[in-house]
């Protein structure tokens, strides 16, 4: 069995409660995002003055940063009741006009993972969006006949984590695009001392920070490692949770001090030492390291990437200068490090 990954991004099981528990239900209360929350304010105040509702809504960005959340401020914010789905929970286009046609009045319908409608299917989102329709087809070949249904307007809310693979055509239906970015630490400590307040945590203010800099700039993670390491205070008697603890628990659970897990580690370390630092294939990567290429690629290469340990070029994945130093190795002179040393410097 494969040790579990405490800063995984994505939703465990586990994490429902958690999440829903520690969701910011306004505008106010969700911390950081700066640039996307002026522009949703603005497009709220727009709508509510005009009585209209919200034009469709795309959140794009990595797992675990808030887009449900933001989704279901959004809601709150216009008086919307919301409707949660997500994109592989439908198997044909009935299933999707089913929902669009709900009998609701005022309402949002929030479709995660997005991209992962089927193309056939995603045809039916296009008439509901721009004119509150879908078609019905009723029969096949010679005795097909079309029915117009109307609907209630809605706003849609798409939220995905790869915008890459949203069509143009169902992209360009949205009238407002969003990008959540990972959180600096500053801000991820806010987060951690606001779920510490809902959980009863006694956290000192370099134990926040100290958790915020090792959750790979999530909340969800920082979130689900505040919890962990509440019980490693607890059995250790420690009443207020600082730096010292934090540390101490984040070390047992395996979380380094940029927040790299073992399966982390273990990926700068093939490229180092089977593959001279690269360029090597992210296929080459994933047999050696026994991995899902799409598990390399969705959960361990964004963060590594972000914190300028290595790069992906044309000609594969390389570890940078930071990369090499942060397994304690020297970067071969001339190497594949050289050429991204400035980007490793620089983070
Ligand atoms: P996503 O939909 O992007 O995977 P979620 O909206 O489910 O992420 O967020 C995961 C958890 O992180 C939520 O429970 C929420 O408590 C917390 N969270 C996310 N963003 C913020 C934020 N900006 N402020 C406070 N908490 C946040």
């Amino acid at each position: 069995m494969r040790d579990q990954r405490w800063t995984d991004p994505g939703q465990q099981p586990a994490d429902q409660e958690l999440d829903t528990s520690l969701r910011p239900r306004r505008l106010d209360d969700f911390v950081g995002q700066q640039k996307v929350k002026e522009n949703l304010r603005v497009f709220i105040a727009a709508a509510r003055a005009r009585g209209e509702v919200l034009d469709h809504v795309l959140l794009h960005g990595p797992p675990g940063l808030g887009k449900t959340t933001l989704a279901q401020i959004l809601a709150h914010e216009m008086g919307l009741e919301i409707r949660l789905t997500s994109g592989p929970a439908f198997s044909n286009g009935a299933e999707l006009i089913a929902v669009l046609s709900e009998q609701a009045d005022r309402r949002a319908i929030f479709i995660d993972e997005i991209h992962r409608l089927s193309r056939v299917i995603e045809e039916h989102l296009y008439p509901a969006m721009e004119d509150w329709r879908v078609e019905l087809i009723i029969d096949k070949g010679p005795n097909a006949r079309h029915f117009n249904l109307q609907l209630e307007p809605f706003t849609l809310i798409g939220a995905t984590t790869r915008a890459g693979l949203i069509t143009p055509a169902l992209r360009s239906r949205f009238g407002i695009v969003c990008h959540l970015d990972f959180y600096p630490a500053e801000e991820l400590a806010v987060i951690v001392r606001r779920s510490a307040g809902i959980l009863g945590v006694t956290l000192a203010e370099d134990g926040a920070l100290e958790i915020a800099r090792r959750s790979r700039g999530t909340p969800r993670a920082a979130n689900r490692l505040l919890r962990r390491v509440r019980d490693f205070a607890q059995v250790d008697g420690q009443l207020t949770v600082d730096r010292a603890a934090a540390d101490a628990a984040l070390n047992r659970l395996g979380v380094d001090a940029l927040g790299l897990e073992p399966l982390d580690r273990r990926y700068l370390e093939t490229m180092a030492r089977h593959f001279a630092g690269g360029p090597v294939g992210v296929q080459n990567l994933a047999v050696s390291l026994g991995e899902e290429c799409d598990t390399l690629e969705d959960v361990v290469e964004p963060y590594l990437i972000q914190s300028g340990l290595m790069m992906r070029t044309p000609r594969g994945r390389e570890l940078t200068a930071r990369g090499w130093r942060h397994l304690g190795l020297q970067p071969p002179a001339g190497g594949a490090a050289a050429a991204g040393a400035a980007q490793g410097e620089l983070l």
